[in-house]
């Protein structure tokens, strides 16, 4: 029998707010274990949240980049249990009603992904088991985030990293988080069951919790779609439950079995009013988005780029500043893209150097390299070492043309070169003559090379056809 795939993810992101979602200590990544702490967030009786209204705000950006309805009126939760990350013995969340309703994504190659709603919550602390100790680092407690859940829409875990890479590239354009997997900025919950194809009900589900790259949420997913098929395969049925990826093994692993919603003992926040939003600050907001990712990448190839030259240009915000204030000075944005992605990519060590644009020209400079080789001050053949050399001395581009393009070789030079190349290659030009229009680039080519970069390459061919000729017929 053939078996379906059947998908949703429930996606956390923390929030790059100046400070945590119920007190004032600063968010940020990397201090020394518990430095970043508070009464509140470490969870001290007697201490009161106070709801951060940034972290409402970006709450709110990201449901209407993602086409949901946002509510005017929403509703903070306690949501219980105990574990050590987390000091109070209960999560602040959302539960009835959240910030965000039904809302939408579209993936790369266009099928829609349904958004169910998007919460705002609390981050607990992160435990640091050493050996046989467990330490606990209450920095990460009190980061906002917003919890983004889908139906149960994908059928693929590649249109699941597509999905993740989207709401990555979102995020950034709105500047409401950094979206790093590794640094567990985003992680998710991924929700899979398995079923006969052609069956429209959907089978038992189990969840695999806090993946947090790309590559193993792949591998998790096509472990557990095998183990679920080979169980219902054997007759046997496919628990609701809890499970982890262990990546030395490539499988999941059984954490717990499901509890049930009732368990968490979910009821209002006593501590903290009703998050209510006036219609013209939401108005405000909506006029605020960016042009997001996926309509850059439409614009872009509207523009005449591929679709991996759009993809690799839209992947950051300051990469795609850069290019669209380069494209400022030609005509054609694809020749930009073109130099962009082989020579200045070229440059960066890793990812990060990347995504903080340190591009080692400015847009104008690289604008107007790029203006010179479009009006034909920068001859083609001269264009890589210029290049070259205005990001290794930074002169500016005249004294660059200067030092590097030399003089077009004269008539009688090129003529005396191409004789010689003749001379040297007698079988390429009597391939030529009898029809093989291609052995001309052999001789071209010599030429090319022994003019050191002198010779225009359209004269100096034209050169060489004539000569042939000319031979052939004395
Ligand atoms: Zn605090
Ligand atoms: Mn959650």
């Amino acid at each position: 029998m053939e078996y379906e795939l059947v998908m949703g993810l429930e996606t956390h992101v923390e929030l790059n707010t100046q400070t945590k979602i119920f007190c004032r200590c600063p968010v940020r990544f990397g201090q020394p274990p518990n430095t970043d702490c508070c009464p509140v967030c470490i969870g001290m009786p007697g201490t009161l949240p106070v709801l951060n209204r940034e972290a409402v705000h970006f709450a709110a950006l990201a449901g209407l980049a993602l086409h949901c309805e946002v509510h005017l009126k929403s509703q903070m939760s306690r949501k219980h249990y105990f574990y050590p990350d987390l000091a109070k013995a209960y999560q602040i969340t959302q539960q009835q009603v959240p910030i965000c309703g039904p809302g939408w994504l579209e993936l790369s190659n266009g099928k829609v992904i349904r958004i169910q709603r998007i919460h705002m919550e609390e981050d607990a602390g992160k435990l640091i088991h050493n050996g046989s100790d467990v330490l606990v680092d209450y920095n990460r407690a009190g980061v906002p985030l917003i919890e983004i859940v889908t139906h149960p829409d994908f059928r693929s875990a590649r249109e699941a990293a597509d999905y993740l890479e989207q709401l990555q590239g979102i995020m950034r354009y709105l500047g409401i988080s950094d979206g790093k997997m590794q640094e567990g900025s985003l992680r998710c919950d991924v929700n899979i069951s398995v079923r006969p194809k052609g069956q429209r009900t959907l089978g038992e589900r189990t969840e695999i919790k806090n993946m947090n790259s790309l590559s193993y949420l792949v591998k998790a997913v096509e472990y557990e779609f095998r183990r679920q098929v080979e169980l219902l395969e054997r007759g046997e049925e496919v628990c609701r439950e809890t499970r982890r990826y262990d990546q030395k093994t490539g499988t999941t692993q059984l954490m717990r079995k499901k509890e049930a919603e009732t368990d968490y003992l979910y009821f209002e926040e006593p501590d903290i009013p009703p998050v209510a939003l006036s219609p013209q600050e939401l108005e405000a907001w909506n006029r605020e988005l960016p042009e997001l990712p996926m309509q850059k990448r439409k614009r872009y190839q509207q523009e005449g780029l591929s679709p991996q030259e759009a993809s690799s240009l839209i992947k950051y915000p300051k990469v795609a500043d850069y290019f669209e204030e380069a494209c400022r000075w030609v005509q054609k944005p694809s020749l930009a893209a073109k130099w962009m992605l082989t020579h200045l990519f070229a440059a960066f060590q890793n990812e990060e150097e990347k995504e903080s644009g340190a591009f080692p020209l400015s847009p104008r400079q690289f604008g107007e390299f790029l203006q010179g080789i479009e009006a034909g001050s920068i001859r083609r053949n001269y264009a890589k070492e210029v290049l070259a050399h205005l990001i290794a001395t930074g002169d500016p581009l005249e004294q660059s043309l200067a030092k590097i393009q030399k003089e077009d070789m004269g008539e009688k030079e090129l003529e005396t070169l191409c004789q010689t190349c003749l001379q040297l290659y007698p079988e390429a030009a009597a391939d030529y003559l009898r029809g093989k229009k291609q052995a001309i680039k052999a001789l071209l080519g010599a030429a090319m090379k022994r003019s050191k970069g002198r010779a225009n390459p359209q004269q100096a061919q034209q050169m060489l056809e004539k000569l042939i000729h000319q031979k052939e017929k004395a």
